[in-house]
């Protein structure tokens, strides 16, 4: 049987560095909460089965603002960090067999609500040719030069080479008994997305070209962008 294609949602982040009175993924964008925008972009994709959305034990938002499609389900086991939340998240849907240990974990951050389908289903397409199994990530290639700081004054230490440097975006898509393992065996704290848990198993996952509008919501600024991308949808 094929495997399903699970999308994984941390939601369960404050989000300080975005300046609402309300965690980032809760913001309202063009009347509508981002986490919203995200559950229906996934929604919107016949190739994903099912959304598994991670919000914190303590959250207070969710059931006054969020309606679920039929095929997502919201699980109240965040954590402290990112990647705890998704290990917790990921435990869960195991241990309970509301997934499968062969089936395709797409993890996406709640607060990157405009990522296109044209990028979704390019990352699902790669996916679909994995046969070794090391899973993908969306990224795009470095365009800018890059400047390592000297560690105590913004001064230039050097100048970093780009070739072959991406940056990493999500979502990112493992077997869901890999990624369960990698997270496991990883210690949590050191890693800011969850290829490097796979990374540090020695497998090498697959750069999938990403988007340049599939920008993550960090700072006050970042909504006016986001909402242009949403409004403006050339998929
Ligand atoms: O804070 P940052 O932008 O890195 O968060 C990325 C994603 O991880 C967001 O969707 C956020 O809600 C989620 N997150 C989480 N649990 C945490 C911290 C962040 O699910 N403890």
């Amino acid at each position: 049987m094929k495997p399903h294609n699970i999308a994984l949602l941390p939601a369960a982040g404050v989000g300080s560095r975005f300046g609402a009175n309300i965690p980032k993924q809760y913001a309202r964008l063009l009347n509508k909460p981002v986490l919203q925008h995200t559950i229906d972009l996934f929604a919107a994709n016949p190739r994903i089965s099912q959304i598994a959305v991670v919000v914190s034990p303590n959250d207070d938002w969710f059931d006054d603002c969020i309606t679920l499609p039929p095929q997502a389900a919201v699980y109240r086991v965040g954590g402290n960090s990112r990647a705890e939340s998704i290990a917790n998240g990921l435990a869960y849907l195991l241990r309970h067999k509301i997934i499968g240990e062969t089936d395709t974990v797409l993890v996406h951050d709640a607060a990157r609500c405009c990522l296109p389908q044209t990028a979704l289903n390019r990352l699902l397409d790669a996916l679909e040719q994995d046969h070794e199994n090391r899973g993908a990530i969306l990224a795009i290639p470095v365009a800018d030069t890059l400047k390592r700081q000297t560690p105590n004054a913004p001064h230039i230490a050097h100048t970093v080479s780009r070739e072959y440097l991406w940056q990493a975006q999500t979502p990112q898509a493992f077997q869901a008994a890999l990624l369960h393992r990698a997270l496991q065996q990883t210690d949590l704290a050191q890693i800011t997305d969850d290829a490097s848990a796979i990374e540090l198993l020695g497998i090498q996952p697959i750069l999938v070209e990403g988007d340049s509008r599939n920008i993550k919501l960090t700072r006050p600024d970042d909504a006016r962008l986001a909402a242009y991308f949403l409004q403006n949808p050339d998929n």
